[in-house]
Order: structure tokens, then sequence, then C-alpha cells
């Protein structure tokens, strides 16, 4: 079935693990399958990308590469010739994927529930693409494997998205899913041949953004009385742990077993407006609303009458049941706060805009955008270097303290072909525990506003543990995310193609095993293409799905 027993590699990942909890589970033996994984293995952490979003970050992980060479960035991105917004999408076959390489060289790949690898790639094997596929889609390769995977319920989403309110009932759904996947994936493990298998849970990213102030006591929005809530993060994470052992058993006492995350996660207590601190900055300049635009919108708005604020003072619930009585034109006659990025700036007149979620910021660069006001080169730079000395300056209005711990400028990030569609700035705020997100500001002049629907966010910091005959156990310093492509084709034999960013995890091999080989780039005869684009109908059920999970407003 497979040429050696050795080489076969396992990958499981726990989007959004953080050894800031898995540690002391694992010491207070909660976590018996990671324990005896971490006990045989080596362990580092894992520094995901910036911006530290699972897209991009799980992106780079099967291709080895830093965004610029990839092209995502995001889960959403400027429409190309627009300001528009679009959901991001991987083409894969011509990014040099892990699974391509390994399916080159004869091996057997199964990789399953991998987020954003929609369309799936045909591999040497078979790809059932993760977040970010509709069910409704073709998300299987081979395309038969679709109709056998839904015969048996399986799911790509969990079946009902976060509400405040509805915590039992979602965790619920999300052990149940998990657990389907599960069985899925040890049945498809168990009867399929492959030297290679990776599949990705996501429900731990889920349940730590939405439920972080259940368990955490010190989080503002904790409150005793829920805080049985917060025991579903150790739940899932035991559940996680049973299938671990589960699928190392399956996988044999001689593969290489490697458990990873794309990002770690933290508290998170803020909302931060970037394009309202941008607009009274002057850097961005707004049009009166074009919509609507009726003087007696104006007054509800004025008076501070919004289907948002609607919705803060009554619950999201009850809004949608009177939203469903209602008929539209009624609706409409309370205006939303949210207007269309696209619409109300007026481009003439902006430098400088933010555009996708934690913090990143474009310049409106002549020849790039569509109406790009800023020239490249001097101006350009003394942009940027104007931004950056404000932003140092942003502070908290009650405290008086600074928000900004860092700023990275896009050439400290990024390479490759498509460094162009890189954000210009990328700021960190408080360690992510203040983001900016998508879409809630410039109908209001707030600069900053408690965090309402998630409490938890990502942090660079993920998890790497890895344990098998060619590795030597122990703690090692933190690696890069791109580093995770390069280090499994090694540990199976293979050549590394040299257009990976990613270095070898050459410290964790055993002194014996032979140093690592590489390939010329120019072997590969890859197209560098875009994605096919989804339709308007595909596109919708995209940014409501996008919305469900909470990255956008
Ligand atoms: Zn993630």
């Amino acid at each position: 079935m497979t040429d050696s027993a050795e080489a076969r590699v396992l990958i499981i990942g726990w989007d959004g693990a953080t050894f800031d909890l898995i540690t002391p589970w694992v010491q207070q033996g909660r976590l018996p399958h990671t324990a005896r994984l971490i006990a045989k293995g080596a362990q580092r952490q894992l520094l995901s990308t910036i911006p530290t979003l699972s897209p991009p970050a799980w992106t780079s992980l099967i291709t080895g590469k830093n965004p610029g060479g990839h092209g995502t960035f995001d889960f959403v991105r400027r429409q190309p010739g627009t300001y528009e917004l679009q959901t991001v999408r991987n083409h894969l076959p011509s990014l040099g994927t892990l699974f391509h390489w390994v399916s080159q060289s004869g091996k057997k790949v199964g990789v399953l529930n991998v987020p954003f690898t929609y369309p799936p790639e045909p591999v040497n094997g078979f790809m059932v693409s993760g977040l970010g596929a509709s069910p409704q889609w073709e998300f299987t390769y081979p395309v038969e494997l679709r109709h056998e995977l839904l015969a048996q319920g399986y799911a790509i989403d969990f079946p009902i998205a976060y509400r405040q309110g509805n915590d039992q009932a979602y965790l619920e759904a999300v052990l149940t899913t998990t657990r389907r996947q599960a069985d899925i994936a040890l049945r498809l493990m168990r009867t399929r041949a492959w030297d290679l298998f990776m599949m990705v849970f996501t429900g731990i990213d889920q349940v730590l953004s939405f439920l972080w102030h259940h368990f955490d006591p010190t989080h503002p929005r904790h409150d005793p009385a829920l805080a049985f809530l917060g025991e579903g993060v150790l739940t899932l994470h035991q559940l996680l742990d049973t299938i671990l052992g589960e699928m190392m058993e399956v996988a044999g006492e001689s593969a290489t077993v490697v458990l990873v995350s794309d990002h770690g996660m933290g508290p998170l207590y803020q909302e931060v407006f970037l394009n309202n601190w941008l607009r009274s900055r002057g850097y961005l300049v707004t049009r009166e609303m074009p919509r609507p635009a009726t003087s007696y919108q104006r007054i509800m708005r004025r008076l501070g009458i919004t289907r948002e604020g609607i919705w803060r003072r009554i619950g999201r619930a009850r809004t949608q049941a009177i939203k469903n009585r209602l008929p539209m034109s009624w609706q409409r006659l309370v205006p939303t706060e949210h207007p269309s990025l696209a619409d109300h700036v007026d481009w003439e007149r902006t430098r400088a805009y933010s555009f996708g979620n934690i913090g990143q910021i474009y310049i409106n660069l002549a020849g790039r955008e569509p109406r790009g006001i800023v020239r490249p080169g001097a101006e350009y730079r003394a942009i940027v270097d104007a931004l950056a000395r404000d932003l140092y300056e942003l502070t908290e209005p009650q405290t008086g303290e600074r928000l900004v711990d860092a700023i990275y400028l896009r050439e400290e990030l990024y390479d490759g072909p498509f460094v162009e569609q890189a954000p210009d700035l990328n700021i960190i705020m408080r360690n992510y525990s203040y983001i900016t997100q998508m879409r809630r500001e410039l109908a209001s002049h707030e600069l900053i506003a408690p965090s309402t629907n998630m409490s938890g966010f990502h942090r660079r910091e993920g998890i790497f543990i890895a344990r098998g005959p060619a590795i030597a156990g122990g703690a090692y310093a933190p690696a890069d995310i791109t580093a995770v492509t390069p280090t499994i084709l090694h540990l199976m034999g293979l050549p590394i193609p040299d257009d990976m960013d990613g270095q070898v995890m050459t410290d964790l091999c055993v002194p014996d095993f032979p140093p690592p080989r590489r390939l010329s780039a120019q072997v590969q005869s890859l197209a560098q293409s875009s994605a096919p684009a989804l339709s308007a109908q595909e596109e919708e059920e995209m940014l409501k799905r996008l919305k469900d999970l909470g990255y956008l407003a």
C-alpha cells in the first residue's frame, strides 16, 4: 500500500490552539493523548502570519510561503479594480502546496477540512475542502467522494451560528459536528491508502472567539453566574484529545504525528474604528451618505435611531422577530450604521483607508487603487511615515494609554508575486486584544468601543508538536508557520522546492538524518493564475458565513 511505513505522516490541525491552555491541562492529566505526544516528541511555538487570521495562516502552513507568495491576506479582499469587498479564494494548483509535492513524488495524500482549500486540488488521493467551501458546491476531489460524505452526514461548518444567549446550543453543535467529522476521517484513514493525511478541526478558534469571557474571570464581560459555560472550552479540548488518540492509533506507532495550530488565542476587549480615526486625522474623507438620502432618515440617524441601535437595545432575536413581520420598505425607513466603504468614501480626497480585520491600512495609491491619489515613491513614503508616527500617538480616550504595540510595513513582511495586494501597514494593538473589524464604522465618529460579539481573538503564537522516528524530542525555539511544509517534505524524504520561504526544522531531526535537499523551482510548471470567481449567489452565501463566524459586521 505504501512504500515505507516510516514515512507515513499524520498532520492534525487544531485551529486556534494555544500552549497557554494546553500546557496546564496536559500537566493536570486532562489531555492524556496530547501528553503522550509531547512526552515522546518535540514541541515549539509556531509563529503565525500577519495578519494573524486563519486564511493566510493555513495557506502559509500548507505552501511554505509568506502571504506575498500566495496572495491570501484575510477572509476578504478588495475586488480587483474597485474598493468593493470580495471573499478570498485560493487557486491551489498554482501555489505548489505540500499536497502537490507529495502527490508528484507518487505518494498518496488524504486532506480533510483544511480551511480555504476550495476549489479542491487534484491530488494523488483525495481532498475535501474546509472552511470557505459550501456543501452545495463540488467541495471534494474526486467529485464522487462528495456524495459519499454527505450520505454519512459530513458537515464543513457548524450547523448553527453563535448568537448571544445560545452558548449552550452552540457548544453542543460544535461538539457533535466535530465528533462526526472525526468519525468520517477515521473511516477514510482506515479504508483508503495514504502516506500523508491532514485533517483540521476548527472548533477551538470558534469556541474561544465567542465563549472566552465565560471561562476567563478577568474578562470585563465575565458573569460568574454563567461561568459554567466556560467549561465547554475544556470539554472541546478533551474531545479533540480523544480523537487525537484514535487517529494516532490508526496511523500506527511508526508514523510521524504532527499537531499544529494556525495561531493561538487570547482575550478580546475592544474594537478600534481605524477608518474613523483616519477621518479624524484627515487621511480619509467621507461623502454625504448617498443613500438613504431622505431628510427624514438623516434626522433619524442624528437622533441615534439606527437598525443597529435598535438591535443593541432590544436584542438580535427580538429584532429578527420584528423584521420577519415588517415589509422591507418599512425596514428601510430605519437607516443602517454600516454604509459601504466603497460608496461612502470620497476617494479623490482620501490618502489612506483601513480594509479588513485586525488593523490593516492601505494607501490610496495612484496606479494601484482605481481612484488612487498618492503618487508612488517619495509621496507614498512620506504618508506611510506620517501614519506610523500618528498611529503610535493613538491613545485610549479614557486612560490615555497607547494602543499600538507594533506597526509592520509591507516590505518588512511580504515577498513574492502577490505583494501588490498586501496591506501597506499592519497595526497590532495591545497584543491583539484590540482589533479593527470590517464595516462597523463611518456612520458614527466613535474611535473605540467594547467588542460585543466576540470575546476572544487570535494571537501570533500557535502550537507545533511532533513525534516520529526522525524527530528528537524536547522543547525548541519558536519557528515560523512557513516552516511546516518544508519540514514535512523533508521528513518524508522529499526535496524542498526553492520557491518556499520556510526553513526545514533541522534542529528537531535526529542526528543521523540526512540534510535537506533542494529542488529548483524551475522544475515546476505551475501557471500563476487566479482562482475562478464565485457567482453572485455563491459570494452572497460566503459573506453570510463570514458574518456568522464573526469576521464581518
Ligand atoms: Zn484560525
